[in-house]
């Protein structure tokens, strides 16, 4: 089974990597069950996927929420009977240096970049292992495989969750359940994510760097496609992924 007809759970679907990648496998005849906390958005997509032909439900969802989280994976097995995917996607990035002590926005991060995946990780890993096959891909990125100042919470959640994304890979081949897992390691995408910084400094940085070499959030949803096309034996499992523009 490729792409097609295979269920797939997005988290963080409402706009920017998660748009993208939803509207792209719907596109090639996947099922897709989005969630984010932005309602409005997530029927508009929704709405768009039905109307060029594809097949697409929502579920407003925190991912910081685990009995909301599992309420998104039932609502995937109860509209469309089984579930092949899921996509931990959603994230946010307030960096700034450690020195200006946002401690509240580390605790978000920490809450939503890795528990958030960690709710995923739960709601699906016995379906998973009692079906002895499914794939679960994570949006790590760049700064979970390289560190840079003004990322040290940030990078952090995204290394912890690239170690969890290997561990539960090589347990899986170890325990004989057929799990793969993919971890995404992009760089500058333009999507709504800058404006999650708070830090002036910062955001600025950021926001020249975006616009001169960002490029769309569909080269993501092209990997992840990837990702799912390949055949149950073959587990292709870490994607960096620069603008070519990008030192
Ligand atoms: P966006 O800001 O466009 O998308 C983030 C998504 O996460 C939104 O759908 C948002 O929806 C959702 N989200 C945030 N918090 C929660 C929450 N508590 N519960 C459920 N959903 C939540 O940015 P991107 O598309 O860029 O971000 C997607 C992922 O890609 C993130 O994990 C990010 O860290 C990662 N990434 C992005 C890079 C980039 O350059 N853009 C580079 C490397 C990694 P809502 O607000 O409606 O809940």
């Amino acid at each position: 089974m490729t792409v097609k007809n295979k269920v797939v759970v997005i988290t963080g679907a409402s706009s920017g990597i998660g748009e993208a990648t939803a509207k792209l496998l719907a596109q090639n005849g996947a099922k897709v069950v989005l969630a984010a906390r932005r309602r409005e958005r997530l029927q508009q997509i929704v709405d768009d996927i039905v109307s060029a032909g594809g097949e697409a439900v929502f579920a407003q969802t925190d991912v910081r929420d685990a009995a909301e989280v599992q309420a998104l994976v039932d609502l995937a097995i109860s509209t469309y009977g089984q579930l092949d995917v899921i996509f931990n996607n959603a994230g946010i990035m307030p960096s700034s240096p450690i020195s200006a002590l946002k401690t509240d926005e580390w605790n978000d991060m920490v809450d939503i970049n890795l528990k958030g995946v960690l709710n995923g990780v739960a709601a699906v890993m016995p379906i998973f292992t009692a079906q002895k096959s499914g794939q679960i891909i994570t949006t790590s990125s760049v700064a979970g495989i390289k560190s840079f100042p003004g990322a040290g919470v940030y990078g952090a959640t995204k290394f912890a969750v690239r170690n969890l994304m290997e561990v539960i890979r090589m347990e899986s081949a170890q325990e004989g359940t057929n799990i793969r897992t993919v971890s995404l390691y992009p760089a500058a995408i333009n999507t709504e994510l800058l404006k999650t910084i708070t830090d002036s400094d910062t955001a600025a940085g950021m926001s020249e760097l975006y616009q001169q070499v960002g490029i769309a959030p569909t080269a993501i949803a092209d990997v992840v496609n990837f990702a799912i096309d390949q055949p149950e034996s073959v587990n292709v499992n870490e994607f960096t992924i620069y603008p070519t523009k990008q030192a």
